[in-house]
């Protein structure tokens, strides 16, 4: 069964008139073949993998407007070609859906393709000369943030203190994040704006960490970063704006068609909007709003999961269970391996436990999609516990209750994980970036369940995949080398860092396009190449399912279409 559905009066008209055609050609035996109207995109010679299990391969699409209308062979598709019909000859290349990234922070990432790097830095000396040359150019009263930081590519790995960038930055506030979210380090100027002392106590969910005095070092630890964004300047409006527009023309670049936003804040969306209205907004977004703020507004309103048009949904919340193992605060059974005495911590939304229930009770009882952060095998199993109780209470239906990482389960879980329904949005890059370290931080048997995308599919689970972007690169060849490979980037694991979980081109591909259009309610809209389906296709210079699978990073995007339009061209860009 077809439904349409539009979000303003531009795609209304597109739509009203791709169902005219539509409709011409289901009435066209009666008027006579003249009628079939001509294609507004052809793509000829491609080799296509669809992703649709009804027509695996392809060699032509045809576009009306905004919809795929024909699939099939060259001869196939050539009636929809006319005499005013844009033709991409492939030259055999591959066509692919659109990827659709299933957990990013897309106006931070935007923001930190113009922010300070500090990710590849290789010591605390090249760390402490980043900042310091950003100090020199920070007007005053602005304030340094960003950064992403990762202590362990230092030789020797440790955490920074404040003292490394004090020196440099007198009057400068400094607040530089780790690439992982769950940290950041404050200069003493920052310490004092947040007005942070030994006195200071851990609030619930965070830490200060302190020297054998009791100091306050300047890293600060999941919640307790909340002490300096109280006082950090709200983002401007024109800064937001450029950050979107740089993240939209990054996504292009990548081959990326759609985004899920996880928690924006509602001025994000309001860009997201005008952007929108202007005809700027290249890439699809869905929108999950933090469930401390997110939630009671969107219940108020009344809508429910993926509610809007093609370009913009809401309707989800996204909540935090714990940490990240990075930060050792991601929430386990067993203590670290190399931390005898930290199992990690929930987070502050779990303090109590039974506050995040009543909140998850209420979003779902309102219809909407709830995705939950969740790294630790304990920080998983108590929100299946949570999932598994709000089933019990308001009954089963279609949820598609989500776990964001889904990192590190208890072997008991898989099937819980299964017979719940939950969709596990995972990030492949992540497990060929941690793999570096995990083992030394959780020890062998808990690492043979880390990142466990093999298990997961053996059980009959679901698999979104993503990114986090800015934690990890936007790039979703990245993420299908490392489902594939599992390849560690250090290069200590060519044949796989626990080599039986790697996956197949075409079930990375999947969990990448009718995976995470699945976790987003939109299975039916895109995700594959078929006819009714949004014309979202990326072409890729380099076949992934036939090249030696170390290559795959290296391929790059030729064309992104995006509802039919090119919205990136690789030989545009030539010289530049
Ligand atoms: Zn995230």
């Amino acid at each position: 069964m077809l439904t349409i559905k539009y979000f303003n009066h531009q795609t209304k008209m597109k739509t009203t008139r791709w169902f005219v055609a539509l409709l011409s050609l289901t009435l066209s035996p009666l008027l006579g073949a003249q009628s079939q109207p001509a294609a507004d995109l052809v793509i000829r010679n491609a080799k296509i993998w669809t992703v649709d299990k009804n027509r695996p391969t392809a060699q032509a699409v045809a576009v009306l407007a905004d919809r795929i209308v024909a699939v099939g062979s060259n001869d196939d598709v050539k009636a929809w070609q006319g005499a005013q019909t844009r033709v991409i000859d492939a030259a055999g290349k591959l066509l692919l859906p659109g990827f659709n990234d299933s957990h990013v922070h897309f106006i931070d990432g935007g923001l930190a393709l113009d922010s300070l790097q500090l990710n590849d830095a290789t010591s605390a000396a090249e760390f402490t000369h980043r900042i310091a040359e950003r100090a020199k150019v920070t007007p005053k009263g602005d304030w340094i943030t960003s950064g992403d930081w990762d202590e362990t590519k230092w030789t020797p790995a440790r955490l920074p203190t404040k003292e490394l960038i004090d020196p440099a930055t007198p009057d400068t506030p400094v607040f530089a994040s780790r690439y992982d979210g769950h940290m950041a380090l404050a200069n003493s100027v920052t310490l004092r704006l947040a007005g942070i002392t030994a006195k200071t106590p851990d609030p619930p969910g965070g830490v200060i960490v302190r020297d054998a005095q009791g100091n306050p070092t300047g890293a600060l630890k999941d919640a307790a970063m909340d002490y300096v964004f109280k006082v950090a300047p709200p983002l401007s409006h024109e800064r937001r704006l450029k950050a979107a527009r740089r993240a939209l023309a990054h996504a292009a670049s990548l081959g990326v068609t759609s985004v899920q936003h996880m928690n924006p804040e509602y001025a994000d969306i309001a860009v997201y909007n005008e952007l929108l209205e202007r005809g700027e907004l290249t890439t699809r977004i869905y929108a999950a709003p933090l469930i401390t703020n997110g939630a009671d507004d969107q219940v108020k309103i009344g809508i429910r999961h993926a509610f809007g048009g093609p370009f913009l949904r809401i309707g989800a919340i996204k909540a935090y269970a714990d940490g990240s193992l990075g930060s050792a605060t991601a929430y386990f059974f067993e203590p670290f391996s190399n931390q005898p005495d930290n199992h990690g911590l929930l987070s502050d939304e779990m303090h109590p436990v039974s506050l995040m229930r009543d909140r998850m009770m209420r979003a779902d009882a309102a219809g909407l999609q709830i995705c939950t952060h969740a790294i630790g095998d304990q920080g998983i199993s108590i929100i299946l516990d949570l999932y598994s109780e709000i089933v019990k209470v308001h009954g089963e239906r279609d949820r598609r209750f989500r776990i964001e990482h889904a990192q590190h389960m208890a072997a008991k879980d898989f099937d819980r994980f299964a017979q719940l329904h939950v969709i596990a949005s995972v990030q492949p890059y992540h497990a060929i970036d941690d793999g570096r370290w995990a083992e030394e931080r959780i020890g062998h048997d808990r690492a043979s369940r880390t990142y466990a995308f093999r298990t997961f599919l053996n059980h009959g689970v679901r698999l979104a995949f993503g990114t986090d972007w800015n934690v990890a690169p936007l790039n979703p060849m990245l993420g299908v080398y490392a489902a594939v490979t599992r390849a560690t980037l250090d290069g200590k694991n060519p044949n796989g860092w626990f080599p039986e979980q790697k996956l197949t081109v075409a079930e990375a591909v999947e969990a990448y396009t009718l995976g995470s259009a699945y976790a987003e309610f939109q299975e039916n809209e895109k995700g594959s190449i078929a006819p009714g389906k949004l014309a979202d296709m990326v072409l890729l210079s380099d076949d992934i399912f036939a090249i030696d699978p170390a290559k795959i990073r290296d391929v790059k995007i030729v064309t992104t279409i995006v509802g039919g339009k090119s919205v990136w061209d690789a030989s545009d860009k030539k010289g530049q």
